[in-house]
């Protein structure tokens, strides 16, 4: 489960393998070899309309996906590289249409994680990934939860847990400043202090950020969001929660507590976590209670709104 070399192999071979980055575990392929990119889709039965990240190891990798040279790539880069930001940039032929869902651009991003960096200089290739989980589920931030729910994988490297736990910020570029498609791992003040914000918002539901669906990150078992008003209609003896600070409202029969001293960053890197311990345990159901929605808090509200998102609405 931890041999780089074995499963660069097995990149260059067009199969497909889980690998750990600092935000979640990745099920990748060769980025440009659009065969091995149809089998992420496959395995994860993830809707062709979803476009997937491209990880590269260095800029000249980068340069070779995009023609765009604007500087500010450079900047961000410098500033944030290796590390969980994703640019959304015109896309060069050598990008396979499969990888960014016919549209005409790409998201690039060079993960901070050595297994990752090494997987990708040992295949040669950049590799495209989206999370390693089923499309809609949660993600992964161990390697057992790979193995538990894509078995299909053809490997899995095993890097230890996830160090930042939430998905990359996404962004795109435009005249004015930077747009975000997606909140993650770096936040808005974060590239603040590198380039200014455009005043551009991005539109909900526009080709611009296809995957931005909004449910997704879901458990297979009930799971919300505490309020007073959910506290009547669960049986706590039968639920679990995921608790953040302060007092815990009902008995509940499981707690888990993901940062003792209310660190929005410990949080994130064990929210996918929490979430993979109470599915697979002998509870009903799964409550979160909500967190502050500032810095990395705006990204883990996005995340456990999708994932309660389908089961408040009682769709499921
Ligand atoms: P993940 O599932 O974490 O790998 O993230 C993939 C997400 O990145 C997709 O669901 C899209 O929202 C976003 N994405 C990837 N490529 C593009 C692109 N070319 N344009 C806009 N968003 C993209
Ligand atoms: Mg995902």
């Amino acid at each position: 489960m931890n041999d780089i070399k074995k499963a660069a192999q097995l990149i260059r071979d067009g199969k497909v393998v889980a690998f750990p980055t600092e935000t979640v575990y990745g099920l990748g392929a060769n980025a440009l070899d659009p065969m091995a990119v149809a089998r992420i889709f496959e395995l994860k039965e993830r809707p062709a309309f979803d476009p997937l990240i491209v990880h590269v190891s260095d800029l000249e990798q980068l340069y070779g996906l995009t023609p765009d040279r604007d500087p500010r790539i450079a900047l961000l880069a410098e500033a944030f590289w290796p590390g969980p930001l994703t640019l959304v940039l015109e896309k060069t032929s050598h990008v396979p249409d499969i990888v960014t869902s016919g549209l005409p651009t790409v998201g690039l991003r060079m993960p901070d994680h050595p297994v990752a960096q090494e997987l990708i200089r040992r295949a040669g290739c950049p590799i495209a990934a989206p999370s390693a989980n089923k499309f809609g589920r949660i993600s992964p931030t161990e390697a057992w939860h790979v193995s538990k729910n894509l078995p299909e994988a053809d490997y899995v490297l095993d890097g230890g847990p996830t160090r930042v736990g939430i998905e990359s910020t996404i962004i795109g570029l435009r005249p004015d400043g930077f747009v975000i498609l997606r909140p993650g791992g770096i936040t808005r003040e974060d590239l603040l202090g590198i380039i200014p914000e455009s005043s551009e918002a991005p539109a909900p539901g526009s080709p611009e950020a296809p995957g931005m669906l909004a449910s997704h990150y879901s458990p297979a078992k009930p799971f919300y969001l505490y309020s007073e008003a959910l506290a009547g209609r669960i049986d706590p003896s039968r639920a679990g929660y995921i608790r953040y600070s302060g007092e815990i409202p009902l008995s509940f029969a499981r707690v888990i507590t993901p940062t003792q001293t209310a660190d929005l960053r410990e949080y994130a890197t064990r929210i996918f976590g929490a979430m993979h311990e109470l599915e697979a345990s002998d509870v009903d159901v799964l409550v979160a209670q909500p967190v502050p929605e500032n810095g990395i808090g705006i990204a883990i509200m996005d995340r456990l709104r999708k994932a309660a998102h389908d089961w408040e609405a009682g769709a499921v």
